[in-house]
């Protein structure tokens, strides 16, 4: 027997689920390299469960255990039917199994009669799928062998002849001598040939059966690699190998193609369900590398887990296990006592629980530690009885025990000296708004692991995740309101996704668009370049609790609505969003300028719950309006005065007013120019701009409702009502007295300006002013916006913001901003 000679193959019950699987097994064996094989197997998948379900039937009574061993009979015999046919192979495998299958019957009528298995009772039965499975699979191989003229010779080998364990409180032991020499009897080593050995199944130093755990087929594996002194162990599985997170629960968890030793076990250790835990030690001992492989897709190269692994990524991988009650024990009594944590930790020992982590303050105050949620009433009376001396004199407080909680792992030897990383994954988890209720690092700072709520663990996992790059930064996007905003967003988003991806990591996924009546629903992502094809095809009557599951995805840590309405029944939703930790970026400003009342409490939800509300194009959409605001308070400036011409559309009418023509006319012209709201009294009112200031003001610390600003509204006060063309209509009577204004201030050498102003002293207001032909707001190109603002610092010498401040393509690349500054606020890279 010799080193590199031997390939050790193990498939576990997902490889053996069906007679398709049995096949897809036989041709992966069969193009093996000509090298001596040991393959492993599992139980056909869902055997052992239905198997270990049979004896919690049996103890309830004798009653329901016929019709579960008819239905494994009959799943056998349908699959030994199907691979082997008329095969005389198939009499034999039959007969075997039947024999056992009456054994399993008395020992299962046994147990029903006790109404309780002993554990070798429970482990006989369990044990009995590996036998026919590996059975099976040796029958069809020599069929398939013969066949194909490929192999010779096929053997069969019952591990209890070969595995010795003997069972410790840490698990089965492997005895080494009493194995060797078994191996130097059953392994003959021809030159080409495989040996088909049960996984899981073992003898015990009395010779008695017994087994490896659950999911100890793995453990089988590493055994039989190290008696054969392998040169691999291959583990084939359903997955294209260790993944950097469960699947099931992370759907953008990546293939991690090298990891070492010690990085598997902590991720299996930690919940990692694709290997076993004990796997590692005969492996590591003999420094056999263990492949990870996909049965399903055995082109995939898969994982290599071997001693010499360069960790060129800080983290691997990250794992939760759930299921877990965190246990506090708190008490001023226990500062500076030393034997405190022996005392407990002691207790626990002797009562066999084991503790999965333990986390201590520095000031000795408190001891916190995490049990299997199914110890924990059992661990409350033992460090309650531990410690009842102290708890009834005081010394210790409480004894607290929190159930459903889980665990979440960050596993990666690179982490070692690596600081800042703790952070991360801590600012990462407050981010998506996870309370985190323990913390523990381990010392080789392999592992640092948090204590969640267990509703709470997907969601972490996800964020935790994404947070660390194993995938792209990704953000999942509802957009409400595909008009020209965002029907330009939309267009933008498509034309930077590659980039952005590429460059910074960042995936957007628009999952779901909505107009005011339907909307649309992809599940991975709406192809932006043909949504109006997908929309018109796919679209479905609104429902604004589906659409918000479903952006809210549970499978991607962050979700945002992007709201390009002007709606206030859109509006009306953000709360519900921000209570569900889902951010809003939006052009829309109703919510921004509603009522304070509801301002205020958009604000404190939105804070409570970690979710962000940004709104920079609601004023001057893509200059940056608010964000220059916010940055001169931020740095401790003064705000004396903002003042400014706010809508491109009344700017864009007093530049081109100039008395020759009816003011009249030329808003008619605006209007079917498209420079004006649909109702051009929408502006003409003062209103949005009023909204506008609104916003700022509150920036600016203000507290002031729409109530509170002085607007003088352009549309003459009896024309409020009625339709558009009867407004149009009812305009030329009111021509003159604009005219009269104009003909003042050009007399004056001025001219006519919308402007809005906001002081520190003097409230706010929204008028048309005359203003002199030197002010800045005189000269303006058409449709722009400008912003003065006078501070402290910036007192002769005001600070100027001016530029297009309109318009759907500037108002889309401003939302698209506030989506990368949200990205970059979630822990995109730069
Ligand atoms: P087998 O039947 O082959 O023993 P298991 O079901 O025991 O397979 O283990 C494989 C499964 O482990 C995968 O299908 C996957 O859902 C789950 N799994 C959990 N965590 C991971 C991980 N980090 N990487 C890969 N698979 C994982
Ligand atoms: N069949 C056993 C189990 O399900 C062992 C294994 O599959 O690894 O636990
Ligand atoms: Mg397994």
């Amino acid at each position: 027997m010799g080193r590199d000679n031997w390939q050790v193959h193990k498939f576990g019950g997902s490889s053996l689920a069906d007679p398709a699987c049995f096949r897809q097994v036989a041709d992966i064996l069969l193009a093996a390299s000509p090298a001596p094989i040991a393959v492993v197997v599992s139980a056909m998948g869902g055997m052992t469960d239905a198997l270990l379900g049979l004896v919690t039937t049996a103890e309830q009574g004798p009653d329901d255990i016929a019709p579960g061993l008819e239905a494994i009979s009959a799943r056998y015999a349908a699959a030994v039917d199907e691979l082997l046919g008329e095969d005389p192979a198939a009499v034999e495998v039959l007969d075997a199994f039947r024999a056992d299958l009456g054994d399993a019957s008395d020992v299962l009528h046994a147990i029903s009669l006790v109404r309780s298995a002993a554990d070798r009772s429970r482990d006989l039965v369990a044990g009995y799928g590996e036998l026919w499975s590996s059975r099976l699979l040796t029958a069809y191989l020599r069929r398939e062998a013969g066949a194909r003229d490929c192999r010779t010779e096929v053997h069969w080998l019952d591990a209890r002849r070969l595995i010795v364990v003997e069972q410790r409180e840490m698990g089965p032991a492997v005895l080494w001598d009493a194995s060797h020499a078994n191996a130097a009897q059953h392994f003959p080593a021809p030159a080409d040939a495989i040996t088909v050995i049960t996984g899981f199944i073992a003898a015990d130093d009395a010779g008695l059966h017994t087994t490896l755990g659950r999911n100890g087929s793995d453990f089988s594996a590493s055994i039989v690699g190290a008696l054969l002194k392998a040169g691999s162990i291959s583990i084939w599985t359903d997955v294209d190998g260790v993944l950097s997170a469960d699947p099931s629960r992370v759907p953008e968890a990546a293939v991690i193609h090298q990891l070492s030793y010690n990085e598997a076990m902590e991720l299996a250790y930690f919940g990692a369900k694709v290997i076993h835990p004990q796997t590692m030690a005969p492996a590591v001992e003999h420094a056999i590398p263990i492949w990870i492989r996909n049965t399903f897709n055995p082109e995939a190269p898969g994982s290599c887990i071997s001693g010499d692994v360069e960790s060129s990524t800080q983290i691997k991988g990250i794992t939760s296990i759930g299921g877990v009650s965190l246990v506090n024990l708190e008490g001023a009594g226990m500062i500076g006592v030393p034997g405190t944590a022996d005392r407990l930790f002691g207790a626990l020992r002797e009562s066999g629980i084991s503790v999965i982590l333990i986390s201590q303050a520095s000031s000795e105050h408190s001891i916190c530690f995490a049990v299997p949620e199914r110890n924990s009433a059992m661990v409350e009376q033992v460090v309650r009885r531990a410690f009842a001396a102290e708890l009834e004199q005081g010394q210790v407080q409480s004894v607290e025990v929190q159930h459903g909680c889980s665990i979440i792992a960050v596993v990666g030897d690179g982490m070692a000296g690596m600081p800042g990383l703790a952070a991360k994954f801590f600012s990462t988890l407050g981010r998506a708004g996870i309370n985190v209720r323990a913390i523990a690092q381990g010392s080789s700072e392999r592992n640092i692991s948090a204590v969640v709520d267990a509703e709470d663990a997907t969601r972490a996992l996800r964020a935790a995740h994404s947070g660390f790059y194993l995938s792209a930064e990704t953000l999942s996007v509802g957009l409400i309101g595909p008009g020209n905003v965002g029907a330009m967003l939309l267009e933008q988003m498509a034309a930077q996704a590659k980039a952005l991806r590429a460059t910074f990591g960042l995936d957007f996924r628009v999952r779901g668009i909505a107009t005011s009546s339907q909307m649309l629903l992809a599940e991975a992502a709406v192809d932006l370049g043909n949504w109006r094809a997908e929309f018109k095809a796919g679209a479905e009557a609104l429902d604004w609790a589906r659409f918000t599951a479903h952006v809210n995805a549970e499978h991607l840590p962050h979700a945002v609505m992007v709201d390009c309405s002007a709606s206030d029944d859109v509006a009306g939703r953000y709360l519900d969003w921000f209570r569900q930790g889902v951010h809003v970026v939006t052009p829309n400003k109703k919510a921004a300028s509603g009522s304070l009342a509801v301002y205020d409490e958009l604000h404190a939800v939105r804070r409570r719950h970690n979710a962000r509300f940004l709104y920079e194009t609601t004023v001057g959409a893509a200059l940056p309006i608010i964000d220059t605001l916010r940055d001169l308070r931020q740095t401790g400036d003064d705000i004396v005065s903002i003042e400014g011409i706010f809508s491109g559309t009344l700017a864009y009418l007093f530049n081109v007013y100039d008395g020759s023509e009816p003011f009249s006319a030329i808003v008619r012209q605006a209007r079917d120019s498209g420079y004006t709201e649909p109702d051009p009294r929408d502006d003409l009112s003062g209103m949005d701009v009023a909204r506008k200031l609104i916003i700022l003001a509150r920036e600016m610390g203000q507290r002031l409702e729409l109530e509170d600003l002085d607007v003088e509204s352009l549309v003459p006060v009896h024309l409020g009502s009625g339709t558009i063309d009867e407004f149009l209509d009812a305009l030329p009577a009111h021509d003159a007295a604009m005219r009269e204004r104009w003909q003042a201030a050009s007399d004056a050498g001025q001219v006519l300006r919308y402007v809005g102003r906001l002081s520190r002293e003097h409230g706010a207001s929204v008028r048309l002013e005359a203003l002199p032909l030197a002010h800045p707001f005189a000269r303006m190109n058409l449709t722009d916006n400008i912003v003065r603002y006078v501070s402290r610092r910036y007192s002769d010498n005001p600070l100027v913001v001016q530029g297009p401040g309109a318009g759907p393509a500037v108002t889309a690349a401003g939302v698209f901003a506030d989506l990368l500054r949200l990205a970059a606020y979630l822990g995109a890279s730069r």
